[in-house]
């Protein structure tokens, strides 16, 4: 089974990062893995970005951006095991760590088991550079993704409805799990043909969006940064539960897997 880390972690990723490093002076710069590293050599990456200071933190979608002094940043796309820690103490790197960076705070690590992370250094304004960067919809919780914008995006997308919901094109930021968590609560069935849903289904799902997302954001907010990957998901309703009881229900959850992603959903409750 496949674990992608979406937006509400990634939001709050970004929060307790910025929490304990931003202001810290960037001592030194390891490389542990030099095939993801893109844009330029790991050398250059780990020059690049010593003697800088993180400044801030940000999700962007499923990218989290690193903003550096001199309006430089580091681009991470943790693909499907991305994971950030930060430790006190000195340790030396595991088989998979990707990178570390010393500060007088700490150590951040950066670790991905498969090693399909994509990682850059650039200048600001030039994340598009990165692959699956430009083109992107608006975040999921963007304020400005109001329902009449997202009424006006739904049309532009075909085929099954939670593919449409994980295409980042269309909004960025759901991944796997929480599309069906979203359905769930939207009483949508996954396999709906996108152009089969009438317009108080686009409500639904845009009114079951925003509050699911918005509602484990939350949940999250107050974890630290090792309890915010994606296998701690203790939290989610439907989502790997196969078998199990619907919340909304009582009835059994259906599960089916495609190319090692799960779907789950509700016979009952979605239609
Ligand atoms: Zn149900």
């Amino acid at each position: 089974m496949t674990l992608i880390p979406e937006l509400p972690e990634l939001e709050i990723i970004a929060e307790r990062l910025t929490e304990a490093l931003a202001g810290e002076m960037i001592d030194g710069v390891v490389v542990h893995n030099h095939l993801v590293i893109h844009g330029g050599t790991a050398d250059q990456f780990a020059e690049t970005a010593k003697g800088k200071s993180f400044l801030a933190f940000r999700a962007d979608g499923k990218f989290l951006i690193m903003n550096l002094s001199d309006s430089l940043e580091i681009l991470v796309n943790p693909m499907l095991t991305g994971r950030f820690r930060i430790s006190a103490k000195q340790r030396s790197a595991l088989k998979s760590d990707i990178f570390s960076i010393q500060t007088g705070r700490g150590t951040l690590w950066y670790a991905d088991k498969k090693s399909m992370s994509r990682v850059y250094i650039i200048m600001q304004g030039d994340e598009n550079r990165a692959a699956g960067f430009e083109g992107r919809g608006p975040s999921a919780l963007d304020p400005a993704l109001t329902l009449e914008v997202f009424r006006t995006r739904v049309p532009r997308f075909q085929g099954q409805i939670k593919n449409v919901l994980q295409n980042q094109r269309f909004v960025k930021g759901i991944g796997n799990a929480y599309a069906d968590e979203v359905l769930l609560y939207a009483g949508i069935l996954p396999f709906r043909k996108r152009s089969s849903l009438n317009d108080g289904e686009i409500v639904k799902l845009y009114d079951a969006m925003r509050s699911v997302l918005g509602r484990y954001r939350e949940m999250l907010s107050h974890k630290g940064l090792e309890d915010l990957g994606p296998e701690k998901r203790d939290f989610l309703m439907i989502h790997n539960k196969g078998g199990g009881i619907c919340p909304l229900c009582g009835g059994r959850i259906s599960e089916v897997t495609a190319n090692r992603f799960k779907t789950s959903y509700c016979q009952t409750c979605q239609k």
